[in-house]
């Protein structure tokens, strides 16, 4: 009556009291008009109660639970911080090669490996090390170079200066040409470097207009004209009506142009030709025209070739620098050219010719 559980098939309930739905569901037991018990349908015991070992097999599951949560949980700590090592050692390390870097040590380079992502950051790191590596080797080279270009005439002079001084020359118009000449070509490599200090830093100002380059051939050709029949060779410009017309600065093209005319004059005997040669390149037709400085004379040795368009690289250097070369003029032509948007390149059979190439954007306004 009280509503504890007295006799039943579950040994586990006895005892135990009633639940309020158990009661609800209870059918009362009655002995003189009073209630005596409650009778409760098994099914309904069935619910919510459990047997000794379903008790046991219930409390067992759940400290399962809990032990693998604890488990799972520690796992997961331990994972997450051996990945988040895993991602900082690398990140660490990439901190440490930037700071070398900075520090002027430029050798410094990452492993490249784990995540992809890492090892994409190592890589582009790497590259970027490469190139400030280059561009302070570059740096230091034009340096020593520059010193070097600049001593060797101031050298001639002085040392000519010095035996006029002596009387070891008499002071003859001869030997004062020959100081001239010096001089010359020192204000021309002073110049050269200016010209190419400013293209390379982009201070150059380019004033890209839609211009035909035909015409711009022509004119440099014909302020090559008297200089090329004085030396036997014939100069022509072949430049079809068809070309379209370019985008580009005409003083920097003819600029250009004058480089590489003065280069295949200098570099083609009498009795030889240069042609000026305009046309569209076969790949991309639609979007350049290509410009083509075409010689017959003394060509390009295979070893020297890659390496005309750097800064004073010559190929003779003892002849190039009698004739006048500073050894700058090519890479002025590739600076201008790549400033405004086009490539440079050469071609050459030793004994046969060269042939320079460079080409421009067509220009996309309405002609
Ligand atoms: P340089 O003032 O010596 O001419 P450049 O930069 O104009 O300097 O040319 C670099 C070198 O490329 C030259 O010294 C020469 O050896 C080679 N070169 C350039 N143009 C020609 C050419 N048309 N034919 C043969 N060699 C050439």
């Amino acid at each position: 009556a009280r509503g504890r559980v007295v006799y039943g098939e579950r040994e586990g309930r006895l005892g135990r009291p009633l639940g309020p739905a158990e009661r609800e569901n209870a059918v009362p037991i009655m002995v003189d008009n009073s209630t005596a018990g409650y009778l409760v349908p098994a099914t309904l015991l069935a619910n919510v109660a459990f047997t000794v070992p379903e008790q046991a097999f219930l409390d067992q599951i759940r400290s399962t639970f809990a032990l693998s949560a604890l488990v799972a949980g520690s796992i997961s700590v331990v994972v997450g911080l051996l990945i988040s090592r895993m991602l900082a050692a690398p990140l660490a390390r990439l901190a440490a090669a930037a700071r070398a870097i900075a520090a002027r040590d430029w050798t410094q380079r990452v492993k490249v490996g784990g995540a992809d992502e890492i090892a994409d950051v190592s890589r582009a790191f790497n590259d970027m090390a490469d190139s400030l590596a280059r561009g302070e080797t570059q740096r230091r080279n034009l340096m020593a170079d520059v010193a070097h270009e600049l001593r060797t005439p101031l050298t001639v002079v002085q040392g000519n200066l010095r035996a006029l001084l002596d009387g070891v020359y008499p002071l003859e118009t001869r030997e004062i040409a020959t100081l001239y000449d010096q001089t010359r070509l020192l204000s021309r490599l002073v110049d050269d470097l200016r010209e190419l200090a400013l293209a390379e830093s982009g201070q150059m100002p380019l004033n890209p207009q839609s211009i035909d380059a035909g015409r711009v051939a022509h004119a440099v050709a014909a302020t090559y004209a008297a200089a090329a029949d004085a030396q036997q060779i014939q100069l022509h410009v072949d430049a079809p009506t068809a070309v379209p017309m370019v985008r580009a600065d005409a003083d920097r093209l003819a600029q250009v142009l004058q480089n590489l005319v003065t280069n295949a004059l200098r570099h083609t005997p009498p009795g030889g030709s240069i042609t000026v040669a305009l046309d569209m390149p076969a790949e991309q037709p639609d979007r350049w025209v290509r410009i083509q400085v075409i010689d017959t004379g003394e060509g390009i040795d295979p070893q020297d070739l890659p390496h005309v368009f750097e800064r004073f690289y010559r190929g003779d250097r003892s002849r190039a620098r009698s004739s006048g070369g500073t050894g700058l003029g090519l890479s002025i032509a590739r600076t201008l050219v790549e400033a405004m948007g086009g490539q440079i390149g050469a071609n050459s059979v030793p004994g046969q010719g060269s042939t320079f190439w460079f080409t421009l954007p067509k220009t996309t306004e309405p002609s």
